[in-house]
């Protein structure tokens, strides 16, 4: 089959590879019904991520089972699923505690731009539903398996409730699906940072009440101003940089909870700033499985639209220039048709 390699920083393409098989009597086979470039793809395409080898790409899918393996129970071929990037068994004490992501058996998702995906620990990773989705329904179905789920640990993490005041750091993908989830947990307004029209503009569509272009102290200024000078309760932190989780901090109430969820790069923390400042914090990797079946029924109930973060969709042939695009930000995120 054709699927995506990545064999040094900027060279991405689509190439004969073999077709995957069943490893270990946990796995299954899914042929998948569409595929996705994240941002966090674009680490190791802009060599902020050393490679041991050529990488086969894609961790977000959704799709019809193929095959499964012997011990495989609560999936069965033809039946629709969608999982996590993070693959779990769902039975562990980490994950009976609703952290998937830090599961004892934790391995990631790999290789899901691609037409068949193997994906392992079958039976604690996916989510079922009782019919095939419409078509229509897949990119929404897609953006679940990470975006989505990611977006909502944000505001989960960040402790959003009817009536909070939120802010949103960062208009990628998932600062955007945090906009979302913290609008479906009854956020009273909704504070999205960007200074990027188009990514303005969905924001609103997704929920938020207010924009802020300002970024840095400026940023902070705003925010503080708006708040009377008190702080949001939630701040969702979806980038990762040292001015980002800055920002957030600055603009958190005491008390007030940070949901962070941008993977740190160079980021470091003063015990006293948080002492002081009590800040309360909840991040890392998304356990996406504990929020997958809500996420699927909202999508499947016509509540939320998460698919409409896929600005840009390619042919898998053509998925260099998804990550080319996405890379100049020229696009949010791609959808890949398998
Ligand atoms: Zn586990």
């Amino acid at each position: 089959m054709l699927a995506t390699v990545l064999h040094k920083p900027g060279d991405v393409h689509c190439e004969e590879v073999a077709d995957p098989k069943i490893l270990k009597p946990t796995d299954a086979i899914i042929e998948l019904s569409a595929s996705c470039i994240c941002g966090s793809d674009l680490w190791p395409y802009r060599g902020l991520q050393p490679l041991d080898g050529p990488m086969h790409m894609g961790h977000e899918y959704c799709g019809v089972v193929v095959e499964t393996g012997s011990e495989v129970r609560t999936v069965r071929p033809g039946q629709f699923v969608v999982g996590s990037f993070c693959l779990s068994d769902n039975t562990c004490p980490h994950c009976r505690f609703g952290f998937q992501s830090s599961c004892v058996q934790r391995e990631f998702m790999s290789g899901a731009q691609a037409p068949y995906a193997r994906v392992p620990l079958a039976d604690g990773t996916l989510v079922a539903t009782d019919e095939i989705p419409s078509a229509d329904l897949v990119p929404h179905m897609l953006a679940a398996s990470d975006v989505l789920g990611t977006g909502w640990y944000a505001a989960d993490a960040a402790e959003v409730r009817p009536g909070s005041t939120v802010v949103v750091v960062g208009d990628g993908a998932v600062g955007l699906m945090g906009v979302l989830a913290a609008g479906e947990m009854g956020a009273g307004r909704i504070i999205a940072m960007s200074r990027h029209e188009s990514r303005q503009k969905l924001a609103k569509e997704f929920g938020a009440t207010d924009i802020v272009a300002e970024r840095g102290e400026e940023g902070v200024a705003r925010i503080l101003d708006m708040t009377k000078g008190v702080g949001a309760d939630s701040v969702l932190e979806c980038v990762g940089t040292m001015q980002s989780m800055d920002q957030a901090l600055a603009c958190s109430r005491p008390g007030g909870t940070i949901g962070y969820v941008g993977v740190p790069h160079g980021v470091s923390l003063e015990g006293e700033r948080l002492f002081f400042g009590q800040k309360r914090m909840l991040g890392g990797p998304a356990p996406v499985r504990r929020f997958l079946p809500d996420l699927m029924d909202r999508v499947l109930g016509g509540k939320i639209q998460p698919g409409k973060v896929f600005d840009l969709r390619l042919p898998l042939e053509q998925v260099a220039e998804g990550y080319k695009a996405m890379d100049e930000r020229r696009a949010i995120k791609t959808l890949l048709l398998v």
